[in-house]
């Protein structure tokens, strides 16, 4: 049983230090009684007591990780329901599933297709992290084939799906040295899966279609000594599958451990994308860890990858990109200097419009820590003053011999106070979206240069 806050009061050093970040000893036991901070947080923890706080330091949901040849995924550990009251930790893995029934080379292309996908997003290489190898074909010559083939041209984590432990094992036994997830143990096979995934340091899937019995098989799993569990809550429609993933997450955040696990969902089935599409938004959105696809579609695997990356991106620590002079187009001492913040998408959309117009400048970011233009503004992140400060910081004067330096157009504002903080510039205020910038470059400024 999880402690209450006053529970584990009892078992902190009661001096209120402070050090933990809090101003009573009381104020952080209740917050680690909530999992809202971590126990190592009070560095005056006797062992004895942390041995007695495990079980109420340990995270609600467990965290997995599958390795593969040099690539890991790892899920669980989140603590909250909502990604406003806190964040959400570990971005849900998203699979390509592979059939043990293709041949050899259809295997080879595939996995080597889906490995060397990546797309470059506001400045994050973003790639698809694993591979769901199939035993369709219930052969397990067949099946330790497919796991070679796709072991001949991808290092990505694995998960072999299968009923059959000797299917399984013929594949797994392969893969020395890796952790594999293997899917899935259910109510029949949950004795001879636990000893596999033990033999193979794999982790292992649950699957049950209820509630009930899948927090049943977990317990059995755990009694064989199975510690790394992945939930597959059998559901087949949208609605009973989102209703199950929410009751675990609920069940899970109020320390029920028997489904304190992260989960797996297999996505598809049908040949309409769309469909394909709305069921691995579901998934990511709420709350699987894993998501299983079962085709490679740049097309459809692009929008996931950027709305995994938009819901696991920590609200309060906005993406940033270093603050410094960047050359755009090769530009010459003779080329303009664009003033920006260092917020990643504000800088992409900024150098990706003068990128494409061919037309060469200087891109001087500034630290506004992370914030986009107008809210560096209204933070007082944004000013003349600050930009002043990055032109001596990054000795533009000094690489550059034509003086026009290029306010977004949103604070245009500041154009007085910056013309007083750098007399021997030209201020120029640019067009309010990014998107205008190459028009703008090619009439204003191929005009209005001014060269000291
Ligand atoms: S660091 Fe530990 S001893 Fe100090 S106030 Fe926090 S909980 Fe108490």
């Amino acid at each position: 049983m999880a402690l209450t806050g006053i529970q584990i009061y009892k078992l902190l050093p009661q001096t209120n230090c402070k050090e933990c970040g809090f101003p009573t000893c009381l104020a952080f036991a209740m917050k680690l009684g909530a999992k809202q901070v971590e126990l190592s947080d009070c560095p005056y923890v006797t062992e004895e007591a942390t041995a007695q706080l495990a079980e109420s330091a340990a995270p609600p949901i467990r965290l997995i990780e599958l390795v593969g040849e040099g690539h890991q995924i790892r899920v669980g550990n989140e603590t909250v329901l909502f990604r406003h009251e806190k964040t959400f930790y570990n971005r849900p893995g998203l699979l390509i599933s592979i059939q043990d029934t293709l041949d050899e080379t259809a295997i080879e292309q595939l996995a080597k297709t889906v490995d060397a996908y990546g797309v470059d997003y506001v400045g994050v290489d973003l790639r698809i992290d694993g591979l769901a190898i199939e035993a369709t074909s219930g052969d397990a010559a067949r099946f330790a084939e497919a796991v070679r083939a796709v072991r001949r041209v991808s290092d990505l984590p694995l998960v072999l799906v299968g009923e059959d432990p000797a299917v399984l094992g013929a594949g797994v036994e392969l893969l020395e040295g890796e952790k594999p997830l293997l899917i899935g143990a259910n109510a029949r096979n949950w004795d001879s899966m636990a000893e596999l995934a033990l033999q193979n340091g794999a982790a292992l899937g649950a699957t049950a279609a209820s509630l009930e019995e899948l927090a049943e098989l977990t317990e059995q799993l755990r009694s064989k000594g199975v510690e790394d569990i992945v939930l597959h809550p059998g559901a087949a429609r949208m609605g009973p599958t989102l209703a199950m993933q929410t009751q675990i997450r609920r069940l899970a955040l109020k320390n029920f451990r028997p489904l304190g696990y992260p989960t797996i969902e297999f996505v598809g089935g049908s040949d309409d994308g769309r469909q394909q599409a709305v069921l691995a938004t579901q998934a990511i959105s709420k709350y699987a860890g894993l998501v299983v696809l079962d085709a490679f579609s740049p097309e459809l695997l692009y929008p996931l990858l950027v709305l995994r990356e938009n819901i696991y991106t920590d609200p309060q620590k906005p993406i940033q990109v270093q603050p410094a002079l960047y050359e755009i187009n090769n530009p010459t001492p003779q080329d303009p200097v664009l003033v920006t913040t260092n917020f990643s998408i504000t800088y992409f959309s900024v150098a990706n419009e003068v990128e494409g117009s061919g037309i060469p400048a200087w891109l001087l970011v500034t630290d506004a820590e992370g914030m986009s233009v107008l809210t560096a503004w209204a933070a007082g992140k944004f000013d003349a003053e600050s930009i002043a400060k990055a032109v001596k910081q990054f000795d533009v004067a000094a690489r550059v011999e034509r003086h026009d330096i290029v306010l977004p157009g949103h604070v245009a504002v500041l154009s007085g106070e910056l013309e007083e903080e750098l007399p021997d510039w030209n201020v120029l205020v640019g067009p309010r979206e990014a998107v205008d910038l190459p028009a703008f470059m090619k009439t204003v400024l191929s005009e209005g240069s001014t060269v000291h």
